[in-house]
């Protein structure tokens, strides 16, 4: 603890220890989505995140002007406007698909459950 005038004693080994925390509580948040899918029969892809709230989702222009504030997104290139958060969900659903289209081919049709693909589960 402290302030800015009056710092506290540790600072840096206390934001490293934060940055930690903060580490795992991700893989703690994916490890529940992956069991959970799993349990509903759904599909939990990663994707990379990448460029995605830059990225406009109509015409794939990445630029860090398309993001005017927090919440407004304007591609500078061919002027598509939509909340920033929305648009970069598109994206995300999109790399997500094409994560399925490259790995088509282990499931026919519509993919429901993750234990589809576990030939290379069974090598060990
Ligand atoms: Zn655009």
């Amino acid at each position: 603890s402290g302030s800015v005038e009056n710092k506290g004693r540790h600072v840096k080994a206390k934001a490293g220890l934060n940055r930690a925390i903060l580490d795992q509580g991700w893989g703690m948040m994916v490890n529940m989505l992956e069991y959970k899918q799993q349990w509903r029969g759904g599909l939990l892809i990663k994707v990379n995140p990448r460029y995605t709230s830059q990225t406009c989702f109509e015409c794939k222009h990445i630029s860090k002007d398309n993001r005017q504030t927090q919440a407004k997104f304007e591609c500078v290139k061919c002027g598509h406007k939509a909340n920033a958060d929305i648009n970069a969900a598109r994206n995300i659903l999109s790399a997500g698909h094409a994560v399925l289209s490259a790995e088509g081919g282990c499931s026919k049709g519509r993919p429901l459950k993750q234990k589809t693909c576990d030939g290379r589960e069974k090598v060990a």
